[in-house]
């Protein structure tokens, strides 16, 4: 990381200082430019602006060492200079087409860290419009759309960058549709929504929120048998979301008339999935009265102690006692909510985040589709 800092600020000074040096010849141990180079080796970036602003004032006219000085002053935070320098850089007249393009994606990064989010967006999609900087521009031109939660152009600029690094960002442009299917299903619009989401699992057929996406609208609508269609898919697409399907798929199969189908579900991931809590404590739901209930959690969780089968387990009613639970026991049971309530229910695979809340998105790492539910296990 802190190489590949260096070779970025080295890169350019380095091209800025040839070419200076060739404008304005000097011996070739010159102190200042090698004391600048040498201040940002050692990631030293004051002594380095003072060297570099000494070989502005002999040079004012090089761009490329006021372009350098001022990605310089924007490291160091100071992003008035920085906006100033870059700006009267892009006002000139005379500038080179590649040097305008590197003014045109300096000054896109500083609007970009002083807030002025329409002004960068209209930078850097200048510059993405040429060869050499298309990729870097595109990247936080994404960056912006997300900021701003403009989904459309998000896509149209993944689009392009896919196609420009040759690398897959499905798993984005399907969390992009769905934040469209979500948005269209805010203001009524309901077969907007559907074609988002549908769009979103063409996109990328292992998108988990793309078919509860697409479940939650179609159950909307009461056509039971495609949201169960969709729910079910959700079981294939990972596992982990168990506890969050299950209970949709028991509603609309039972508003569908489709209890053996449910019943049928049950045992196929019970074989495949049997240690998962949320799959036996449905199937205990089918138990006829609470005496085998209470045989089949306990079996369960002596084979996987479980937090939520623990509860459940306690809720059941104790024999003698009319169907209530005794005091103790329901004290006991009551602190082990409060204790349950307080966990973190997901965690994110990428930074190990525990959010109480499900997010698309994680919002420490921001990377998308990385949080999932988390194991319920003691
Ligand atoms: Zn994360």
């Amino acid at each position: 990381m802190v190489e590949g800092l260096i070779l970025w600020l080295l890169l350019p000074l380095g091209a800025a200082l040839g070419w200076a040096l060739g404008r304005n010849p000097r011996p070739a141990g010159d102190p200042e430019t090698l004391s600048g180079l040498s201040h940002l080796a050692n990631e030293n970036p004051d002594r380095a602006i003072a060297a570099l602003t000494k070989a502005v004032e002999r040079d004012p006219e090089a761009a490329e060492l006021n372009l350098t000085l001022g990605a310089l002053f924007r490291k160091r935070g100071e992003i008035d200079r920085a906006l100033r320098l870059h700006e009267s850089v892009l006002a000139r007249k005379e500038l080179r087409s590649d040097l305008r393009t590197q003014a045109l994606y300096e000054l896109g990064q500083d609007c970009l860290k002083a807030g002025l989010l329409d002004r960068a967006e209209e930078l850097l999609r200048e510059a993405s419009q040429h060869a050499s900087h298309a990729v870097v521009a595109l990247e936080l031109l994404l960056q912006i759309h997300e900021l701003l939660g403009d989904w459309q152009p998000a896509l149209d600029v993944a689009g392009r960058l896919e196609a420009l690094k040759g690398q897959s960002l499905a798993l984005q442009r399907a969390h992009y549709a769905c934040e469209l299917s979500d948005l269209a299903s805010q203001d009524g619009r309901e077969e907007e929504a559907l074609r988002w989401a549908r769009k979103a699992l063409e996109t990328d057929p292992g998108c988990v929120r793309a078919s509860l996406c697409l479940g939650r609208l179609e159950e909307t609508r009461q056509h039971w048998h495609d949201a169960l269609a969709a729910y079910l898919k959700v079981s294939e697409q990972d596992a982990r979301f168990l506890p969050e399907v299950l209970p949709a798929i028991e509603r609309v199969c039972a508003a569908g008339g489709e209890v053996d189908t449910f019943r049928q579900f049950l045992d196929k991931v019970e074989a495949q999935h049997g240690l998962d809590s949320s799959v036996w404590l449905a199937r205990a739901h089918q138990l006829p009265d609470a005496n085998a209930q209470a045989l089949y959690l306990a079996d369960k969780l002596a084979q996987r102690p479980s937090w939520r089968g623990l509860v459940q387990f306690l809720s059941l009613p104790v024999a003698g006692d009319a169907g209530r639970l005794s005091r103790p026991v329901q004290a006991f049971r009551e602190s082990l909510v409060k204790v349950l309530d307080k966990r973190p229910r997901y965690h994110c695979s990428h930074c190990g985040f525990a959010p109480s809340l499900l997010f698309w998105r994680c919002p420490s790492c921001k990377q998308w589709g990385s949080v999932h539910p988390a194991p319920d296990t003691l």
